[in-house]
């Protein structure tokens, strides 16, 4: 089993109906995923977010074994 981190959008307040979700080795891959989706999927940029929301969404960033 290796350690992973994942990310599921629906997770994210106001994003429920949203399917995408994402496993990555590191944090950091992750942030790039998320922001990557974010743009993509809900037209958000996520050079936008403030320390809030960057905040907010470390917290639903959860440690996984695949
Ligand atoms: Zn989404």
């Amino acid at each position: 089993m290796t350690k992973a981190y994942s990310y599921a959008c629906r997770d994210c307040e106001g994003m429920e109906a949203c399917p995408a979700s994402v496993t990555a080795e590191t944090r950091d891959e992750i942030w790039q995923l998320m922001g990557h989706h974010a743009r993509i999927a809900h037209g958000e940029n996520p050079e936008d977010w403030d320390q809030e929301t960057r905040d907010y969404l470390g917290t639903l960033i959860r440690e996984t074994d695949v």
